[in-house]
């Protein structure tokens, strides 16, 4: 097992979009937290029964992610940090793993940045998502634009240069949201790494309830397209590279972890809501911190269902993963004889490139689409 995920719950409040199964809580009970993470490793990915990471037995990526992982005191992220590594027996140096922390700006003080530093953490991702302040008010974020040039500087000083930021577009048209100007801003800090993703309005959330009250609009398709295509022209020219759908990095730094999962690689997640994946079987945990933390403590699993995939359906995920990654789907001889290929490569949504299918930004703006098409064409069927 060579990629670890561990899922951190808690957030200070919710975003008026997020649907994410989180714990919202003033005062986090980190210590409780992290003995229940360590016992599920203990009892549930029993370390003796977890395999070592391969030949070489190194451990290549691990990621808190969340809810907000930089809620957690420095000094309980150091201590999971320092048990799984000697649980995976990861005989590599802490900075030949990619760990990364999920960081919200407000948390990334000097102090807290140098304690990351010496704990391991060699990557932030920072929910900047916008420098609006009305927006990020919209937003019901808890930091202002100032605070995200202030985490970043502070990162860099306490030695994180691995710097990702998450930005959101396709803001309804009421906000007066400039995303052009935001891109600038975001450029400015320079990242090696940018995350963008559109807003979409889950049933529930804040955002939800606004727009069915018609305090706002759902956000429109043709602002979202435009936006999209925009971070397209604008990253590439400031010599980023989309090396997936929603993410852009400079030479050398994708995200390790996340590529793994693009590329159907196993995984292990531990805390509420993880998932993990051997290959063919998919298993979650249970996602209320409560349910699963009331599991761990009756030393029951708290695995809450898994999936076995059909060939079906690996066939599909094979063929959707791939075509999200720059690197495309490698065609097969009758791959290519396949009518709707001709017909794309002429719209500009795809390229064949060698023996590879890529999708140009507007066709991943229709990705899911084409998944279908593609699938279908093959006389296959999602099931
Ligand atoms: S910080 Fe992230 S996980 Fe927490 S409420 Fe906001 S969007 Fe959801």
């Amino acid at each position: 097992m060579r990629h670890l995920y561990i899922h951190v719950p808690f957030c200070v409040r919710r975003c008026s979009y997020c649907d994410f199964s989180i714990a919202v809580r003033k005062r986090v009970p980190a210590q409780e937290y992290v003995e229940t993470v360590l016992t599920e490793l203990t009892r549930v990915a029993n370390p003796a029964a977890v395999p070592r990471g391969g030949p070489d037995g190194n451990l290549e990526t691990l990621y808190f992610g969340g809810g907000t992982p930089s809620l957690l005191p420095a000094v309980e992220i150091a201590r999971l940090l320092t048990s799984l590594f000697d649980a995976f027996r990861s005989t590599s140096s802490l900075d030949a793993v990619e760990v990364t922390l999920e960081a919200n700006p407000e948390d990334v003080t000097p102090v807290n940045a140098a304690a990351w530093r010496a704990a391991g953490i060699n990557r932030v991702s920072l929910g900047a998502q916008s420098f609006d302040d009305r927006v990020l008010h919209w937003m019901h974020r808890s930091h202002d634009s100032a605070r995200i040039g202030a985490a970043v500087h502070a990162l860099k000083s306490a030695g994180i240069d691995n710097i990702s930021l998450d930005l959101i577009f396709g803001l309804p048209e009421e906000l007066g949201r400039d995303w052009n100007r935001d891109l600038d801003r975001a450029v400015s800090l320079s990242p090696f790494h940018l995350s963008l993703y559109g807003l979409t309005v889950e049933p529930r959330t804040p955002l939800d309830r606004w727009i069915s009250r018609g305090a706002t609009h759902a956000p429109d398709d043709e602002r979202y397209a435009e936006e999209y295509l925009l971070a397209h022209r604008r990253l590439t020219a400031d010599g980023y590279r989309f090396y997936e759908v929603s993410n852009a990095s400079r030479n050398g730094f994708i995200s390790r972890h996340n590529s793994a999962y693009w590329s159907g690689r196993p995984y292990l997640g531990l805390g509420p809501a993880a998932h993990s994946f051997d290959g063919r079987t998919r298993r979650w945990n249970l996602s209320a911190w409560e349910a699963y933390r009331r599991a761990i403590g009756a030393g029951q699993s708290p695995v809450e269902s898994e999936e076995v995939l059909t060939d079906e359906q690996r066939e599909l995920e094979r063929i959707y993963l791939a075509l999200r990654t720059a690197e495309g789907l490698p065609l097969t001889a009758p791959d290519r004889l396949l009518p709707p290929l001709t017909a794309w490569v002429a719209a500009g949504w795809v390229q064949v490139v060698g023996d590879r299918i890529r999708c140009t930004g507007e066709g991943w703006l229709r990705l899911d689409e084409l998944v279908a098409k593609l699938f279908a064409t093959k006389g296959l069927s999602p099931s």
